[in-house]
């Protein structure tokens, strides 16, 4: 069984590939593959680049090319729940395309000829992700519910107010989550992720983000993935 561990920038994952001790590098379609283990789990660990397409072409490379059979994401998101602050950490439920309106052919949100806007994360690995991530991150607040995608890094507190009024119950907004969500329901693949929250998608994002990304995420990142593993 070969899980994917994938990430959208370096910062990310740079220490879960501290952790393998036996990387190989592949290259398909631009990006580099890490082939190896960590804990003695076949692990490949990839950057899949920011923004949905990037990060479907990238669950879609893992499914066909690498044979994988677990997909696990972990990253960094903006808050919109008022309760999800600043280093808490959100596991993903279900995700949602917020940029995604075909309207008035189809719903809003609605991905077209699926007959749904919600992808449901894969219930067994996201309940181990959950276990994961209080156990590798004890002092950090822990929500678990929806998150939204969009082709858009949300930075004004108008627009992070408009996406919770028109999705009340939308903890946090990111940029590959329902991408990946989409692509692993076409081929039945199990889906979980993580996102600690580097930001409050407001006015201060940008700096907010930069620090956290800086300085915290990829040891919350590879604290997850270890406990998850361990
Ligand atoms: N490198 C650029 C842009 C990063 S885009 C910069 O320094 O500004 C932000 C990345 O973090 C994406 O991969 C996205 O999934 C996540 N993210 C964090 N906060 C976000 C927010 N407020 N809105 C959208 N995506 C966010």
């Amino acid at each position: 069984m070969t899980l994917a561990i994938v990430s959208a920038m370096r910062e990310e994952l740079a220490a879960v590939l501290d952790l393998m001790p036996d990387e190989r590098r592949e290259v398909v379609g631009g990006r580099e593959y890490w082939r190896g283990h960590l804990h003695g789990q076949e692990v490949i660990a990839v950057l899949s680049r920011i923004g949905k397409v990037a990060a479907a072409t990238t669950a879609t490379a893992l499914i066909e090319r690498f044979g994988i059979q677990a997909l696990v994401f972990t990253g960094v998101a903006g808050g919109l729940d008022p309760g999800v602050k600043v280093g808490d950490v959100v596991v993903a439920d279900a995700f949602l395309q917020h940029d995604l309106d075909a309207s008035p052919l189809f719903p809003r949100h609605e991905v077209p000829l699926y007959g749904r806007a919600r992808f449901a994360t894969d219930a067994a690995w996201t309940a181990r992700l959950a276990r994961a991530a209080r156990q590798a991150l004890p002092g950090a607040g822990f929500h678990q519910g929806l998150i939204v995608s969009g082709d858009r890094f949300v930075s004004t507190t108008a627009e992070a107010c408009a996406l919770q009024a028109e999705l009340p119950d939308a903890l946090a907004v990111e940029m590959e989550g329902a991408a990946i969500a989409q692509v692993c329901a076409d081929y039945g693949v199990p889906y979980a992720a993580v996102r600690t929250i580097s930001d409050r998608a407001d006015d201060e994002a940008h700096g907010d983000f930069t620090r956290f990304v800086q300085e915290v995420a990829s040891r919350h990142s590879a604290a997850i993935v270890e406990a998850l593993l361990a």
